[in-house]
């Protein structure tokens, strides 16, 4: 990939991508790559506090650590493998700082912007990655059960997230994927709706939608609850959801494009008339980091002149974003969302197989009414 960009090394930056790449999963370093026509050479830098850290975890890099600031450092080296004429570096992560610092270790240095290159290799998942993330969901699944004793009215939704917390760290979670959300009543209608000190209702939605970290990698599921009575229009809007998203993951498959799976999902939605209240893509790809490509949603509507160059692009490294592959772990996650009235989610994680696809979430997604 380096080479196709015309690069002679790369400095990666984004901690994601530092672990991916070389194993270490502390919270400061910077690994190199310097590429030649017969071989590379790769080598991490960080500082003394993860000096043991660092050679423990990293494998394929020789790890160094410097008196000068990594990032310097790193420089420093590629200058000495005669690498730094055209340095890439990571556009999406680098600070407007950080870059002008980096344009002031000299003059002969030239920096390159390059665009979700890792995050590319990221997309398709390693056998070893599957499994880590398949014992997240699980975790998480677990925890969803537990928790759903204490839902009832007159609980604060902080109290109901603070429940799922603290029963994913007792089951061995890292930590969480993102801030639980736990919206109900009317807050349901908010997509994103952050446990807040509310009570729960009597009667109403609650979505709970909740990620855990375990071994480095996430998992992410939204259930949505009924509290009391469901209505008609409720059992409705619950039903079209979850037919949306059935239908969503029915066009998963090697080969799909991710915007005919999204457009799968919307089109029960509209069918339904509650397109509309559907407002959010279908669903992400999910691995070290909870948000990664491909991204299920309409394809982009992009400017002639400018598609010839995102053809190229998402060509680099094999893995061409807008198309399913093999081993791309991603959510189905459809919604609707009635302004003052409420919302419904539901959420799975799924993994792209040889044939079609596996759900990888395990909880069952009929309506639970308490
Ligand atoms: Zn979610
Ligand atoms: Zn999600």
């Amino acid at each position: 990939m380096l080479r196709e960009q015309q690069l002679d090394s790369l400095l990666i930056t984004h901690l994601p991508n530092v672990r991916y790449l070389c194993g270490f999963t502390g919270s400061a370093g910077v690994l190199a790559v310097a590429v030649s026509s017969k071989s590379h050479k790769w080598a991490f830098f960080t500082d003394g506090r993860y000096t043991q850290q660092a050679r423990d975890e990293v494998s394929g890099a020789k790890v160094v650590i410097p008196r000068a600031p990594a990032l310097s450092a790193a420089v420093e080296w590629l200058r000495s493998q005669g690498r730094s004429h055209r340095i890439g570096i990571e556009a999406e992560h680098v600070s407007v700082a950080t870059h002008r610092s980096l344009s002031k270790l000299g003059s002969a240095l030239k920096l390159q912007l390059t665009s979700g290159l890792v995050e590319r290799l990221r997309a398709v998942k390693e056998p070893t990655e599957v499994k880590q993330i398949r014992a997240a969901v699980n975790l998480a699944s677990s925890v969803f059960e537990a928790v759903l004793p204490e839902i009832k009215p007159g609980t604060k939704e902080t109290a109901i997230a603070a429940e799922i917390e603290y029963m994913s760290r007792r089951l061995g979670a890292q930590g969480m994927s993102f801030e639980t959300l736990v919206a109900s009543g009317k807050r349901s209608a908010l997509p994103h709706g952050l446990a807040s000190q509310n009570p729960l209702p009597e009667r109403g939605f609650v979505i709970l939608d909740f990620g855990v970290i375990l071994g480095g990698y996430c998992s992410d599921m939204t259930r949505t609850v009924h509290l009391g009575r469901a209505g008609q229009a409720e059992r409705k809007m619950y039903r079209a959801v979850l037919e949306a998203q059935l239908a969503g993951i029915k066009a998963v498959s090697p080969g799909a494009k991710c915007s005919e799976v999204d457009n799968a999902t919307r089109k029960v939605l509209e069918k339904a008339g509650l397109g509309r209240y559907f407002t959010h893509s279908t669903g992400h790809g999910v691995g070290i980091e909870i948000h990664e490509v491909p991204g299920i949603r309409k394809a982009a509507k992009v400017a002639k002149n400018s598609r010839k160059r995102q053809k190229r692009t998402q060509k680099q490294g094999g893995t061409q974003l807008d198309t399913l592959q093999p081993g791309m772990v991603i959510t189905i996650e459809p919604g609707v969302y009635i302004p003052g009235k409420g919302g419904v989610r539901i959420e799975d994680m799924v993994l792209v197989t040889e044939t079609g696809c596996e759900v990888l979430t395990p909880t069952p997604k009929e309506m639970i009414v308490i």
